[in-house]
């Protein structure tokens, strides 16, 4: 058994956990992916989805400004640093597969993921999605000043959950606002939106 490798300050006094900074919350797997799956049934898929995509989006951005400033990074290293602290707090193990900043666009593997490791038994469709806005997010800062003028699309493509692969894999595209293009999953007109109110 190993340690955990992020280091985590306890305040002795107010009993608050953090890392590079952040208060942290320390929680059981399963309690996390209950409750998530409770709110999906109770909102809808699509309508959750959509909710958790800006949400997740907004939250991955302000991770990655604090922590660039914080450690003085560059935006690609930081990008990178995002999924590897991700992966060692325990999320699952990420893995930036490509990135190709010419085209915008990124692939990345993830293995043991807690929504998959919970919901093995889910065959009909991919089961991580909240983690289409943690990409979304951190590629939205990797882009910079060009960010705004771009539409970022997130998707799961597939998902170890349904027994047929050995890991799941997300994409991210970053197309030109103008480009007409079907959107695959409901959360783009949430995304449009999440990102005109960040730019
Ligand atoms: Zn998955």
């Amino acid at each position: 058994m190993g340690n955990p490798a992020v280091a985590i300050d306890v305040d002795e006094d107010s009993g608050i956990w953090r890392t590079d900074g952040l208060p942290m919350v320390y929680l059981p797997r399963h309690f996390l992916v209950n409750n998530h799956v409770a709110v999906e049934q109770a909102l809808g898929l699509q309508t959750y989805r959509a909710i958790l995509h800006a949400a997740t989006r907004k939250s991955a951005v302000h991770w990655c400004e604090t922590t660039a400033a914080k450690y003085g990074m560059e935006r690609e290293a930081t990008f990178r640093f995002y999924f590897e602290r991700l992966s060692q707090r325990g999320w699952g193990q990420f893995s930036v597969d490509k990135l190709d900043l010419a085209v915008h666009r990124a692939s990345l593997s993830l293995r043991n993921s807690i929504f998959a490791l919970e919901q093995a038994d889910r065959t009909d469709r991919p089961v991580c999605y909240m983690f289409e806005g943690f990409l979304a997010g951190a590629f939205h800062f990797l882009l910079g000043s060009e960010a705004g003028k771009k539409r970022i699309e997130c998707e799961e493509v597939q998902c170890c959950a349904d027994g047929r692969h050995e890991h799941c894999r997300l994409d991210v595209v970053a197309k030109e606002r103008s480009a007409r293009v079907a959107c695959r999953a409901e959360p783009c007109a949430i995304r449009d939106a999440s990102l005109t109110q960040e730019a």
